[in-house]
């Protein structure tokens, strides 16, 4: 269910290979290590996708669109480690990990560019992504898969496919 280039992002960002500020700073070739989106703190990993205003925004909107919990610390590994549907797994993975790209983006084009998009249109983008994403997968044929939980995953997606934040 996630795209290619959010997978690559994240393959980078475990590996500790995004540019970041403190990065950069720490090796004494910047001076300015202030979040490029929100100026308000130091810009580190932790910062930029679990702490900084901007990005708690998105995932606070995500998290509520999906009907789960905010991650507390790296969304990835906590919802790879949830015992939930598979179907459910899929999708909740793969919108974390366009949170993760989306913001990795804005923080770039606000160090290049000095913009950003709103939390909110940001928001709207990954829903609308993954709705038509939703859509074009046979959903009989995934859900025939974990028949235990057809009706639950049914009432799920549903959901995603209706509710707009
Ligand atoms: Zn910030």
């Amino acid at each position: 269910m996630a795209l290619p280039k959010h997978r690559f992002m994240i393959w980078l960002m475990f590996r500790n290979a995004l540019n970041l500020k403190d990065k950069f700073c720490g090796i004494g070739v910047c001076s300015d290590d202030k979040c490029c989106v929100c100026d308000a703190d130091k810009e580190t990993i932790n910062h930029l996708f679990l702490q900084c205003r901007y990005s708690l925004l998105i995932l606070q909107g995500i998290c509520t669109w999906l009907h789960i919990p905010i991650p507390t610390g790296n969304g990835i590994i906590l919802i790879g480690r949830r015992n939930w549907a598979p179907v459910q797994k899929s999708i909740c993975l793969a919108v974390v990990m366009a949170f993760y790209y989306n913001v990795w983006q804005q923080r770039n084009l606000a160090r290049l560019e000095g913009k950003l998009l709103s939390p909110r249109i940001l928001i709207a983008q990954i829903q609308q992504l993954f709705r038509s994403r939703i859509q074009q997968v046979n959903l009989d044929n995934v859900i025939v898969r974990v028949s235990n939980v057809i009706v639950r995953d049914r009432i799920w997606l549903n959901l995603l496919l209706t509710i707009i934040i």
